[in-house]
């Protein structure tokens, strides 16, 4: 048996101690922000139906085509699929359970998905979203709503230089004309088509606008705009998104390019892109859905969504100089003689109980040792119980960022490190 160190999968992280802090606190200011919108957590299992994301997000896209871990449980046979991303089992979850039975539902998720990419910075074969969905909304108001919030997530960050773009790609007639449009005009450049683009001019040549292919950049640019398809009513209702956005001053860019990775959007979508991060600036995407609930065997409902990628948004935030929040850790307990290590556990419990977050210092040591351990522990003071304390019923209260240390009363140890800590 080999004794070689085994590594995780390629394009999967483990996300370390140090690090985890950061996430940990963004994930609490982002439950916090999302809270304030009204909307509830939902969580839905890792593996769906492999038939899910193919009816879900189309069967010509870079996802269902090339990205998905799939594969046959070899138990029974079932065709499954580790979540490559959340909206379709978000929708999947409501209608097994008649979420929107009598009323629209603001929900929100978090947590893995997995796509098979070429993993960069960035990019990565798992990687983790918050995902929010309002289903059974049609109008401009909550595209709008969804736009103002990230904004206010953003402003919350202290995040910057992030830009949004929004585009909006109308409803199934119009689409249909502009796509019969598109195919004419492709089919007159076969020439200039790549591989992806030409497989991809009868299946779903929208996607080609999309394509980063330098060389079919000109021809693009000349293609026939889905913005000249448009119905009134799409019409009005992106106008009507705009309208709130400036209302609120959040600044916007209008790209006819955007058209989005998934097949089930519709109407308003939206981006919001840094230059920060090189070629994975996107942070955070979404918009309409009005056709997926049915598509998924729902009653016509309509929807509007989007996800941020925690990975790109971290990246921003430690671009930006941000640093790990320090450990959560109040009391650091140093403990040295038989009577003191018999009373130290006691001690630390009592701690918790007022409140306070205690590392109890195992595995013997000198007082030395365990000041140094200590003092590196991020602990804002150590709490020292020698015998002589131990008889007295006192320990020494060591503040660990600056001040003098002090004999105290067991009983009044709470009471001092709450001082303390509210100091810092
Ligand atoms: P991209 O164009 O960068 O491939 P996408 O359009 O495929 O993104 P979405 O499906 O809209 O991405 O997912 C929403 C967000 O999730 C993205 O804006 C990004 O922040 C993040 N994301 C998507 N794929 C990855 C990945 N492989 N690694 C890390 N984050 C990702
Ligand atoms: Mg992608």
């Amino acid at each position: 048996m080999s004794n070689k160190i085994l590594q995780a999968v390629r394009g999967m992280n483990d996300i370390l101690p140090d690090e985890a802090e950061l996430w940990l606190w963004f994930e609490d200011l982002v439950r916090a922000w999302l809270e304030s919108y009204g909307y509830r957590n939902i969580r839905m299992p890792l593996l769906e139906p492999t038939a899910l994301f193919k009816r879900a997000i189309g069967e010509v896209t870079d996802i269902v085509e090339k990205e998905m871990y799939s594969f046959e449980d070899s138990l029974n046979g079932d065709h499954l699929t580790l979540r490559p991303e959340g909206t379709a089992s978000c929708v999947r979850a409501v209608l097994q359970h008649n979420l929107l039975y009598n009323a629209p539902q603001r929900l929100y998720y978090s947590g893995a998905m997995f796509r098979h990419e070429r993993p960069q910075k960035g990019r990565y074969r798992q990687f983790h979203q918050f995902g929010v969905e309002a289903l059974g909304f049609s109008g401009p108001d909550i595209d709008a709503e969804m736009i103002l919030m990230c904004a206010r997530l953003w402003r919350k960050l202290g995040i910057r230089d992030v830009t949004l773009q929004i585009n909006t790609l109308g409803d199934t007639a119009a689409r249909q004309r502009h796509r019969a449009k598109l195919i004419a005009y492709f089919s007159q450049h076969t020439g200039v088509l790549d591989a992806d683009a030409t497989r991809r001019l009868h299946s779903n040549p929208l996607r080609i606008l999309d394509s980063k292919n330098p060389a079919m950049q000109e021809l693009i640019g000349g293609a026939p705009k889905l913005m000249d398809e448009l119905d009134e009513e799409a019409l009005q209702h992106f106008a009507a998104v705009q309208k709130i956005l400036r209302q609120h001053d959040v600044a916007f860019e209008i790209n006819t390019r955007l058209v989005r990775g998934l097949d089930y959007y519709n109407r308003t979508v939206f981006e919001w892109v840094t230059t920060r991060l090189g070629a994975q600036g996107t942070i955070c995407a979404g918009g309409r859905f009005d056709g997926l609930i049915e598509q998924l065997g729902g009653k016509p409902a309509p929807a509007c969504g989007f996800a941020m990628g925690i990975e790109r948004l971290l990246a921003l935030l430690q671009e930006d100089g941000m640093e790990n929040p320090p450990a959560p850790l109040d009391v650091y307990l140093v403990h040295q003689g038989e009577l003191a290590d018999g009373m130290a556990s006691v001690v630390a419990e009592q701690l918790r109980d007022a409140g306070l977050r205690v590392l109890l210092h195992c595995g013997g040591g000198s007082f030395k040792s365990q000041m140094k351990k200590a003092d590196a522990s991020g602990a804002c003071c150590a709490v020292i119980i020698g015998d002589d304390e131990a008889r007295s019923g006192q320990a020494t209260l060591k503040p660990l960022r600056g001040g003098e240390q002090a004999c105290v009363a067991l009983g009044e140890l709470p009471g001092k490190i709450n001082g303390l800590t509210d100091s810092n």
